[in-house]
């Protein structure tokens, strides 16, 4: 059994705006930072996390930068605090870390994210696409409650970012070079109250699949990760009381999952020494909850 796996069902209520900090949630996500242990898989390689302050991407970039990794992490202004915990714990483990924040609804925000990351690690090989939004708070996400706003911020952060980050990084990267993009359970058993963030999942399993055909011959692997429910503070600042009560023991294995769990699918991935002939794959990381 590992620390988690005796973990309480469930959290207690709380609420916060988006995008949601770190420090304001009860109990603190697991990121790794007390466990993760590297053995170079990564070496010298120049990684791009959007989302990389907190959550998921907070526990990526502590991995990556264990395996031997400079990481630049993308986050929105209001995440600094958040981003600099993380750029902490990447320079401990003895890796450049550089702080990009921006709001990647904007296309140019988005190919400048990239040129700033290539100007301050001198290149780059990995290309996380993290950042997502979602919003189900008072029935926001059901077909009755979408918000024209809402929604397009949900398409343009989580379809449009992604596209424009990888079609501003394509000139930067070289054979052997690796793109990740984040997926969900909801990409394949969508849960009625995230109509619009389900689609957008969906649509990144389809550019996942499509990109690593078109990128292939260039010697580029294309792979995406589907989380399951992850204690991360898209929930608290997105989901109402009740369901962050509940958040996660509808899965097989009864809990949620921590960021911590999730971060070496990516590594995986990442790393020409475990993943060299993967490409075109979505691996689920859900608790139990089937990807097909
Ligand atoms: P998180 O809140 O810690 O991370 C999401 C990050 O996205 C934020 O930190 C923020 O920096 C970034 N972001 C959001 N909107 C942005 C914008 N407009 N511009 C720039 N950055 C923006 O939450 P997380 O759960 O770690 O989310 C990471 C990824 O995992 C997301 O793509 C999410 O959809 C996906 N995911 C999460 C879960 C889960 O249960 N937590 C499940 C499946 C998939
Ligand atoms: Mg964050």
């Amino acid at each position: 059994m590992n620390q988690h796996e005796d973990r309480q069902q469930g959290f207690p209520a709380q609420q916060q705006q988006p995008p949601g900090l770190t420090d304001q949630m009860r109990p603190r996500p697991d990121h790794g930072e007390e466990s993760y242990r590297g053995s170079g898989k990564l070496t010298g390689r120049r990684a791009l996390i959007t989302g990389g302050d907190s959550g998921i991407g907070r526990a990526v970039a502590i991995a990556f930068a264990r395996e031997g990794a400079d990481v630049a992490i993308g986050c929105l202004p209001a995440e600094q605090e958040d981003a600099e915990q993380t750029a902490s714990w990447v320079r401990r483990a003895g890796r450049e870390a550089v702080i990009l924040p921006g709001d990647l609804v904007d296309a140019e925000t988005c190919t400048r994210l990239v040129e700033d990351t290539v100007s301050a690690l001198g290149g780059l090989d990995i290309v996380v696409n993290n950042a997502g939004f979602h919003l189900t708070r008072d029935g926001a996400g059901t077909l009755e409650g979408l918000d024209p706003e809402v929604v397009d911020r949900v398409l343009r952060t989580n379809i449009w970012a992604t596209l424009w980050v990888i079609r501003a990084a394509l000139p930067h990267l070289e054979r052997g070079s690796v793109i990740i993009n984040t997926s969900s359970i909801q990409a394949y058993q969508p849960a009625g109250v995230l109509l619009d963030y389900a689609a957008t999942k969906a649509a990144i399993n389809s550019i996942t699949v499509n990109l690593a055909e078109h990128l292939g011959p260039r010697g580029i692997r294309v792979n995406a990760v589907a989380p399951g429910p992850i204690w991360t503070p898209l929930q608290p600042a997105t989901r109402g009381p009740e369901e962050i009560a509940e958040f996660g023991s509808g899965t097989p294995l009864g809990r949620a999952g921590q960021p911590a769990e999730v971060a070496p699918a990516f590594v995986f991935l990442a790393s020409q020494s475990t993943a060299s002939y993967v490409s075109g794959s979505i691996v689920g990381v859900t608790g139990g909850k089937g990807t097909l």
